[in-house]
């Protein structure tokens, strides 16, 4: 087969099923925004017929062929073919190793377990939820065995999410975060400075709250022109195209921060799928590359720009001048309350500082568990022991405890730990950024966002999946991945505002 001709038809065969994932990104949309009740159990089937339509197509032994045939060739001097060859390698081989009876078993697992948490986290009920846990449990581990890894087991659930990810870069970089993380939470709650927030929750129109949000994103640079802004329950932001790249957010009448931080962060996630090349639609190197670097766009936006005081320059006066509620307030004391940090049962709701410390409690459980040092029945205590020595909390129930997230009912291990990834990455860069760009406040002041994400679209987005995750961080910043970066953002930013010495 002429190689050409072979890369030809991988490209073709590519657009093809991103095309056809599209479609389902936006029934996905639909169902989640604007589907009428009736709508839903034909929706399941719908999503049930794609994954099946795309699966086959993505485990087509002629791709096997196509590659093999490009592979033996001088095509691959090409760095843009040998990109996408290698990543289109990678993922033919993970999804051709799992056996299709396997596969089903898992997804069927995974939505009985999410159902089964549904109901048994409203009873508080841990004894009714663990035998659907533990059959998640050991699907993965057969998923593993499966897929294969080098070292243990856990790796192998970890690179669903993050390509290249080890347990053993993974420990070491939580280590350097637990001792200087825990201790700033104890200094922090020691400290006689805190926040004022009761104005946090006064009243706050859902109207006034999304025309703020839309005068805010346009300028951080969201192009409404390629995306959009609705309601929903669980907020998310939905790749259909690099054209065509949706928000959601959920309204709270009586709290300011959920509806306006939720989209700055859904924004940040979105901006980087609009950044994706389009020339490159439908092959890996117009695909984002992990979860980890996708959560690292949204919560620099959320946290690192929206939560500066520099962006509360420009828009704290608009803010005040359009709620009511924030008449008696100063500057001063809103950029504080946005920044409040306190210990919590609930990972959701937690802050920049402690959220690592819940991740971090969830990370340790996890590879405990397939590591077959922590029975599934014993996850309760161990869970408590660990809030206790991370925040200082334990919670009373196990609703508000170890059946507080969706994950694990839905055998997703592996995936919390790009959450704090996220983190670390998005501190490294903005770091990187401002040594190349100089201070970036003054710029978020003027409401002159471009230099960032200039700086973003050239480092990160127009990358697609070119690099693997740590690669593409070490390249953008020169530096290998580590918690440096935001332990010094967090120590910098929280040690001014709680007057910490
Ligand atoms: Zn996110």
């Amino acid at each position: 087969m002429d190689a050409k001709t072979a890369y030809q038809e991988l490209v073709e065969r590519g657009r093809e099923r991103a095309d056809l994932a599209a479609l389902a990104g936006l029934a996905g949309w639909d169902l989640r925004t604007y589907i009428p009740k009736k709508g839903h159990a034909h929706r399941a089937r719908v999503f049930a017929t794609v994954s099946r339509v795309l699966h086959r197509k993505a485990t087509d032994p002629r791709i096997g062929e196509l590659l093999a045939a490009v592979e033996d060739s001088s095509l691959m001097e090409d760095p843009d073919v040998a990109a996408n060859v290698r990543a289109w390698r990678r993922d033919y081989e993970r999804a051709t190793r799992v056996p299709e009876s396997l596969a089903a078993e898992i997804a069927e697992a995974a939505s009985r377990g999410e159902s089964a948490w549904a109901e048994f986290k409203k009873k508080n009920d841990w004894e009714g939820f663990l035998p659907y846990l533990k059959r998640n449990i050991e699907l993965k581990r057969a998923y593993a065995e499966a897929v294969g890894y080098e070292d243990e087991v856990y790796d192998a659930l970890l690179e669903d999410y993050e390509e290249g990810l080890r347990t053993r870069d993974l420990v070491p970089l939580f280590e350097e975060l637990k001792g200087p993380a825990t201790r700033l939470v104890r200094r922090i709650a020691a400290s006689a400075k805190k926040p004022r927030t009761d104005f946090l929750h006064r009243a706050y129109p859902k109207a006034e709250q999304r025309g703020f949000i839309l005068e805010v994103l346009p300028e951080l640079g969201y192009d409404m022109d390629a995306g959009r802004l609705d309601e929903t329950a669980h907020p998310f932001a939905i790749r259909i195209h690099p054209g065509d790249v949706r928000i959601t957010t959920r309204y709270f009448e009586d709290f300011f921060n959920a509806a306006f931080f939720g989209s700055v962060h859904e924004a940040g996630h979105a901006m980087y799928e609009q950044g994706l090349p389009e020339e490159h639609w439908g092959t890996p190197l117009g695909q984002s590359v992990s979860l980890g670097v996708h959560e690292s766009q949204s919560r620099m936006w959320e946290n690192l720009v929206g939560r500066s005081a520099g962006f509360w320059r420009r828009y704290f006066p608009r803010a005040r001048a359009r709620f009511e509620a924030l008449a008696d307030v100063d500057e001063e004391a809103f950029v504080f309350a946005v920044n409040e940090v306190r210990p919590s049962l609930i990972r959701v709701e937690a802050d920049e500082v402690t959220y690592n410390l819940h991740i971090l409690l969830r990370f340790e459980l996890e590879l405990a568990l397939f590591r077959g040092e922590l029975a599934p029945e014993d996850l309760p205590e161990a869970w408590n022991r660990k809030m206790e020595a991370y925040l200082g909390v334990v919670p009373k129930t196990y609703a508000e405890g170890v059946m507080q997230d969706v994950h694990w009912a839905g055998g997703a291990f592996g995936y919390f730990p790009t959450y704090t990834l996220g983190n670390v990455y998005a501190a490294q860069l903005f770091e990187a950024a401002e040594q190349a760009l100089g201070s970036l406040e003054p710029h978020f002041a003027e409401g002159d966002f471009a230099p960032l994400l200039g700086w973003l679209r050239e480092k990160v987005h127009r990358h697609g999946r070119r690099y693997p995750p740590a690669e593409l961080i070490q390249r953008a910043t020169g530096r290998p991945v580590s918690a440096g970066p935001l332990l010094r953002y967090l120590e910098g930013k929280f040690g001014a505002l709680y007057g910490l010495t």
